[in-house]
């Protein structure tokens, strides 16, 4: 593609980076970018943790800065990447704004609300639908991930065993 804009991967490059922040303040890495006519509206990224707030998703960081921006709470013609496949609530969030289209990078098979546990976004019942794009840099999003818990779990080691002993 000759406008770098235009590819998912550009902006799912975007949200790794978002994801990135997360990591850094201690939170598991996923990050969230909501585009508009090629501009980012809003970006998010996991911190629950930090802020006191279960609610406080990437994906709902995101849509929350979009709604400021677009000064309405119907975020039409709008694309949501995320690192990550949405959880329940997320996905939710994401009927309520009317987002045109998702796009995720890795599967989460034990939480995911785009297809892996349910599939919230093309629920036969719901009143909106939101077109699925899956799978867009999905090694890299697994890998932050994965390779996130790793670390955790080596430091959690590293403290259960304390300090080397000097002699
Ligand atoms: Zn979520």
């Amino acid at each position: 593609m000759s406008n770098p804009e235009l590819n998912h991967d550009y902006w799912m490059r975007h949200a790794l980076a978002l994801a990135k922040r997360a990591w850094e303040e201690g939170e598991v890495p996923v990050g969230a970018v909501l585009v508009r006519n090629n501009e980012v509206i809003g970006e998010g990224w996991n911190r629950p943790i930090g802020r006191h707030d279960p609610t406080a998703h990437a994906e709902i960081m995101a849509l929350r800065q979009g709604g400021m921006v677009l000064q309405n709470y119907r975020l039409i013609e709008t694309t949501l990447y995320v690192t990550l496949e949405p959880c329940v609530m997320c996905a939710g969030a994401m009927v309520h704004s009317r987002i045109g289209q998702l796009v995720f990078g890795a599967r989460d098979a034990k939480t995911g609300a785009a297809g892996s546990l349910m599939d919230v976004l093309h629920h036969p019942g719901m009143n909106h639908r939101v077109e699925i794009i899956e799978g867009v840099l999905r090694d890299e999003c697994a890998a932050m991930l994965s390779d996130f818990f790793r670390q955790r779990r080596l430091e959690k080691k590293a403290q259960k065993k304390g300090p080397e002993p000097l002699i």
